[in-house]
């Protein structure tokens, strides 16, 4: 079996070992932050960030998108 190669969207670090890794979900109305699961990390759509610095980048990015 290959492991796969996860890649956070914030520094393109990669790993196949995604410890503390964070998985976002959203749409244009919701956000939904998870713990890292298989199950979170593989859904359609799903972002996947290396820790909570990078996960919150990409929060505050999606409150400037729809507020402004
Ligand atoms: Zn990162």
């Amino acid at each position: 079996m290959i492991d796969t190669i996860y890649r956070c969207e914030i520094c393109g670090d990669e790993t196949d070992r995604p410890v503390r890794w964070i998985v976002i979900q959203c749409s244009s109305t919701q956000l939904t932050v998870l713990k890292w699961t298989a199950e979170a990390s593989n859904a359609p759509g799903a972002r996947h960030y290396c820790g909570e610095a990078h996960a919150q980048v990409y929060i505050s990015r999606w409150f400037e998108s729809f507020c402004s």
